[in-house]
C-alpha cells in the first residue's frame, strides 16, 4: 500500500494533499480497501461548523480532497502547501477513465439526481468508455420502500465504486449510514456531477474555474444559491481569525 496521504487541518477539518489522487484510489480499489471520499469546499466547511454529524463524517473520511478555491487558498497562504484544486467532478472523471483503461473490471454504480439523470449519465460514460462496467443506476428522489430496494441491490451487486450525487450534506450522511453495505467499495459524494454528465446542466467555462470564479457561474445558473454562498465570505473571515489566533498562541 502506498503511503497514506499527508493530512492538514482547515478550520479543524482534515484535508489530504497528494500529487495523484486517482492513482491512490485505484490502489485502494485493487486492494479492496473500502473508503469514503469527501470533496471539501468552503461552503461545506461552514456547514460542518453548524452540523456536528457532518463534521464527524468528514473527520472519519479516509480521503478529503481540496475541491474548492477557498480551501486551496487556505492551504497555500496559511500552511504553505503547494496544493492544487481538485474539483470532485474531475477526480470522478479521471477515476472512471482509469478504471476503463486499466480494465480493472470494477463495477461502478451511480446514485442520485432527478428521474433518469443517473441513467443518462451512465449512457454518456458508456459511449465514452464502452469497457466500463456500470452495474446500476438509481435516481435520488424516491420513497422509503425504493430506498430499501436500493440498499438490497447494492448489497447484492457489491459495486467497487459508488458515486453518490445527492448534494451536501445529504450525500455524506447517506454514505456514512450505508457504507457498511459494500465495505470494500470506494464511496464518493459527487454533488451535481450527474447533472453535468447527463447534459442537464453545464459546467462553468474553464477560464472562470482557473480564476477561482466557478462559484459565480453557479450563482448565475442557480440564483437561489445566493444564501448558501454567504458561506464563502464567512469562510474567509473565519480562516483569518483562526490563523490570527493560532499566531497569537505561538507568540505567547
Ligand atoms: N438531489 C437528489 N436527491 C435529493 C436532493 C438532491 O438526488 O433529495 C440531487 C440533485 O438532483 C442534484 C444534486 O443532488 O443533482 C445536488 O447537486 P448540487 O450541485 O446542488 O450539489 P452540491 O452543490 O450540494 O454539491
Amino acid at each position: 500500500m502506498s503511503r497514506p496521504p499527508k493530512e492538514f487541518s482547515v478550520l479543524g477539518l482534515p484535508v489530504h494533499v497528494m500529487t495523484n489522487y486517482s492513482r491512490w484510489l485505484l490502489e485502494c480499489l485493487l486492494q479492496r480497501r473500502g473508503i469514503h471520499v469527501v470533496t471539501l469546499n468552503a461552503e461545506m466547511t461552514i456547514q460542518a461548523e453548524r452540523n456536528t454529524t457532518l463534521a464527524k463524517i468528514i473527520q472519519n473520511a479516509e480521503l478529503v480532497i481540496p475541491d474548492g478555491a477557498g480551501v486551496v487558498l487556505y492551504l497555500r497562504l496559511f500552511l504553505w502547501q503547494d496544493a492544487q484544486r481538485i474539483p470532485g467532478i474531475e477526480l470522478a472523471e479521471t477515476l472512471l477513465q482509469e478504471i476503463g483503461q486499466n480494465r480493472t473490471d470494477a463495477k461502478v454504480f451511480f446514485y442520485g439526481g432527478a428521474h433518469k439523470v443517473a441513467a443518462t449519465a451512465a449512457e454518456y460514460w458508456l459511449s465514452q468508455i464502452p469497457s466500463l462496467s456500470i452495474a446500476g443506476t438509481h435516481s435520488g428522489y424516491h420513497s422509503k420502500v425504493e430506498e430499501e430496494q436500493l440498499q438490497q441491490t447494492l448489497t447484492q451487486l457489491q459495486p467497487q465504486v459508488i458515486f453518490v450525487g445527492l448534494g451536501v450534506p445529504r450525500q455524506e450522511l447517506w454514505i456514512a449510514q450505508n457504507r457498511h453495505l459494500c465495505p470494500e467499495a470506494i464511496w464518493i459524494g459527487v454533488g451535481g456531477s450527474f447533472d453535468i454528465w447527463s447534459g442537464t446542466k453545464t459546467r462553468a467555462p474553464a477560464w472562470l474555474g482557473n480564476n477561482n470564479l466557478e462559484w459565480l457561474y453557479r450563482l448565475y445558473q442557480e440564483p437561489w444559491r445566493w444564501r448558501r454562498m454567504l458561506a464563502l465570505p464567512e469562510f474567509a473571515l473565519k480562516a483569518l481569525i483562526y490563523r490570527l489566533k493560532a499566531i497569537s498562541l505561538v507568540g505567547q
